[in-house]
């Protein structure tokens, strides 16, 4: 199983392995089915500097050296990766949450299934379950839909997130943003399970047994005659 080492930003060797943490963490989001392929991506930042994925590289063979340097004002840097790959085409959405929010130092993407589907509807995800309080990541606000890649998507997200610790992209999926990866990889992992459990409830509330109860209380209902229970 993969382990984030936790490293610290301590100098090159430290940055090296949060480079190789970033990807312990994307390779921990696909086992765990809340990424796949190349979709999602993720970045951590030390001051003025980010890291993050490349474009279009699967987890399954991507390496530290794939991890993409960059300034926080997206002028390119001293590259991790030799030969340099393109960042993820979301580099604006992540430099446009970290511009905003000093205290966040890892972001987390992806496009998880139940997350995903919640981010069609208007409504926030309410936080129904202990998780995202664990957190203190609270109930989810929902973006307006932008283009993925566009300024209007980082500008949206940036805004939404104020002082929360994850957001959903309208029609598009998850930002988890906290002070370290391990945080912003339990808070993606928690809105997921949230979305999950929320959909759960409400095809609960919408299923022909919760409509017939909800018409009729249980005591005036009354069971057909061939389905009496025999006596005992
Ligand atoms: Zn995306």
């Amino acid at each position: 199983m993969e382990r984030l080492s936790g490293a610290l930003f301590a100098g090159p060797d430290a940055r090296e392995e949060m480079a190789a943490d970033l990807v312990r963490a994307m390779r921990l989001l696909e086992a765990r089915g809340l990424v796949y392929g190349s979709i999602g991506n993720g970045s951590i930042r030390d001051g003025r500097r980010v890291w993050i994925t490349p474009s279009r590289v699967p987890y399954a063979d991507m390496g530290a050296e794939d991890v993409v340097e960059v300034g926080l004002d997206g002028a390119d840097g001293a590259r991790a990766s030799e030969p340099a790959r393109p960042p993820s085409r979301e580099l604006p959405l992540h430099l446009a949450v970290y511009r905003a929010r000093p205290d966040v130092r890892a972001i987390l993407h992806t496009h998880s299934t139940h997350a995903l589907a919640w981010s069609f509807l208007p409504d926030a995800l309410p936080q129904t379950i202990e998780d995202l309080g664990y957190y203190e990541a609270g109930s989810v606000r929902t973006t307006p839909y932008a283009p993925p890649g566009s300024a209007a998507l980082a500008d949206g997200a940036a805004a939404a997130l104020r002082d929360a610790r994850a957001v959903l992209l309208g029609r598009h999926g998850v930002l988890a943003a906290a002070a370290s990866l391990p945080d912003a990889l339990g808070i993606a992992q928690a809105v997921e399970r949230q979305a999950h459990v929320a959909w759960l409830l409400r095809e609960e509330r919408a299923s022909p047994a919760a409509r017939l109860t909800a018409r009729h209380p249980t005591s005036t209902i009354r069971p057909c005659p061939g389905l009496r229970p025999t006596p005992s």
